[in-house]
């Protein structure tokens, strides 16, 4: 496999590339990481994904750069959303197991206080089947406004501003 060229069918790469537009557009990049909403059709509002902009299909494979951004790049983007969002809790997670996603990304999904409790933890993700059965859980413009205020946020806590 060769994990510089970008794969023709992964959507992931596809994503990166430009060619699936998320809600509200990229809401970071750097020269490794990207992050945007989850594509439509939409679970939730504010479900993000973080996926290096590297053609990646292992965890293990990641680079020493990318493996060391990554800790304090979730750290900032959780924060961004707590601001943002308000969430009870923040999961993180990360499978790769749909057909052309084997590139790897990272779900932050903002669980609320209001998420009834048969869709929390990994239950929360019978909200992707239900939405990639062919509908919107959300309001297509919720999750634009969500990606917007993600990004200012970001945009207002730079990179380094520690505490
Ligand atoms: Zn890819």
């Amino acid at each position: 496999m060769n994990d510089t060229e970008p794969d023709a069918s992964c959507g992931t790469c596809r994503a990166n590339r430009g060619e699936l537009s998320a809600p509200g557009g990229v809401i970071y990049e750097d020269a490794l990481w990207r992050l945007e909403h989850i594509l439509a059709p939409i679970p939730m509002a504010g479900w993000l994904v973080l996926k290096p902009l590297r053609h990646v299909e292992a965890l293990a494979d990641l680079s020493g750069d990318e493996a060391a951004a990554f800790g304090p790049l979730v750290r900032r983007i959780t924060r961004a959303m707590d601001a943002v969002m308000q969430p009870t809790k923040v999961y993180l997670c990360q499978f790769s197991e749909a057909e052309h996603f084997a590139h790897i990304h990272f779900h932050l999904i903002p669980r609320r206080g209001d998420t009834p409790p048969e869709q929390r933890g990994p239950a929360v993700f019978a909200l992707l089947s239900a939405a990639r059965a062919g509908n919107d859980l959300a309001p297509v413009v919720e999750a634009e406004r969500l990606a917007a205020a993600v990004r200012s946020r970001l945009l207002s806590q730079p990179e380094g501003e520690e505490s």
